[in-house]
């Protein structure tokens, strides 16, 4: 089995806004081999810099294009990959976007593994702990009290979520107004929901944080998201350690290396690396153990397509310390309907994990024509 093209198309919806929902457009990759199995993978980035790094020519050894590395492989090779495009790519993959492009590719790798041994990619990764997932509800922090009843009460309506997390958005703006938006979020929820706050990078002063941690502690916070830049692990630890509410992070991160330090310095609660920007299910399983061996939960961040969710549920269902699925809530064409058959919640609240061959996704290619750039 060889690898013939990796093809990246750029999907967007018509306007996209200047907040922070990742579902507005995506990159997905399709590695294409010459048995007629075509891999799936999505990067959450900038999706042109993705398509730029995987078709870029090659300048010399370690300066080559993704798709030049790849080519004439055999793509059940998933490790070796991995780890020579790490090496070949060397000048600009080894952190930010060059990772996200690999990790786009190495979930398509993954995908054409599963389909062509007939199993989903979590009986490849170790097996299966769990069938079902119970899923929170993620969005975006509304601006008032009355805008928060109202997105809790469309989405109560339909869906038995374990929880919901508000993120960015309005977070950030003052001290008064951070610890005013998450009491009306807790009202909002009632006391029986976990409640997660994913302060979006905003916070820049350790003192600030400080003290608006002492007020959520009062509405027992489930989790602190992403309080500061990632840069700043040295206020993560320091805020961690502070405090009697579990500070999670990871979206932002990607290899062994940056989850070490992140771990070692910013001393986190809950790690959360997202499929697609993180090196993929071959890097998320070995940080699920670096996580599990320090005694902390693994909840991976997941906030752009069906695509992504279903290479999220098939490391989930393989590893032994996640307990929640991120339910991308933004109602996006692209969130909802670039895959077929998008995974809904159960009546208890729980997504069931696919047992189809692969990611256990199907592209819509309607929506997908409609609109890739
Ligand atoms: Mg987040």
């Amino acid at each position: 089995m060889k690898i013939t093209d990796v093809e990246v198309i750029v999907v967007r919806q018509n306007e996209v806004k200047m907040i922070g929902d990742g579902s507005q457009d995506t990159a997905v990759v399709l590695v294409h081999t010459d048995e007629g199995i075509t891999g799936i993978g999505e990067v959450d980035s900038s999706p042109e810099v993705v398509k730029a790094i995987v078709e870029t020519p090659a300048s010399h050894d370690q300066c080559r294009g993704l798709r030049d590395i790849l080519v004439g492989e055999n793509p059940l090779n998933v490790e070796y990959l991995w780890h020579k495009m790490y090496h070949y790519s060397y000048y600009y993959t080894r952190r930010s976007v060059g990772i996200h492009a690999m990790s786009g590719i190495d979930i398509a790798l993954w995908d054409i593994a599963g389909k062509r041994m007939g199993v989903p990619v979590s009986m490849l990764i170790g097996g299966r702990f769990r069938e079902k997932i119970p899923a929170y509800c993620s969005v975006l922090m509304p601006d008032t009290k009355e805008e928060i009843d109202a997105l809790v009460a469309h989405h109560k309506a339909d869906c038995n979520y374990i929880g919901y997390k508000f993120g960015w958005g309005a977070l950030g703006e003052s001290e008064e107004k951070d610890i005013a938006l998450v009491e009306y979020c807790r009202q909002a929820v009632g006391d029986d929901k976990r409640l997660m706050i994913d302060i979006g990078m905003r916070w820049t002063d350790y003192k600030y944080a400080l003290r608006v941690t002492k007020e959520y502690e009062k509405q027992r916070i489930y989790w602190l998201e992403e309080p500061f830049n990632p840069d700043r692990l040295e206020n993560l630890g320091r805020l961690s350690e502070s405090t009697s509410i579990a500070v999670a992070s990871g979206e932002e991160f990607g290899t062994l290396y940056e989850f070490k330090d992140m771990l070692d310095y910013g001393k986190v609660d809950i790690v959360q690396p997202d499929m697609s920007r993180c090196g993929g299910i071959t890097m998320a399983k070995k940080i699920a153990d670096m996580a599990h061996l320090r005694g902390k939960k693994l909840i991976p961040h997941a906030f752009k397509t069906g695509i992504l969710m279903g290479a999220t549920l098939q490391l989930i269902a393989a590893i032994p310390n996640a307990d929640m699925l991120e339910y991308c809530a933004q109602e996006t064409v692209l969130s909802k309907n670039l895959v077929k058959h998008h995974f809904q919640l159960d009546k208890e609240g729980f997504v069931h994990i696919p047992d189809a061959p692969g990611i256990g996704v199907e592209l819509n290619m309607d929506v997908l024509d409609q609109y890739r750039k």
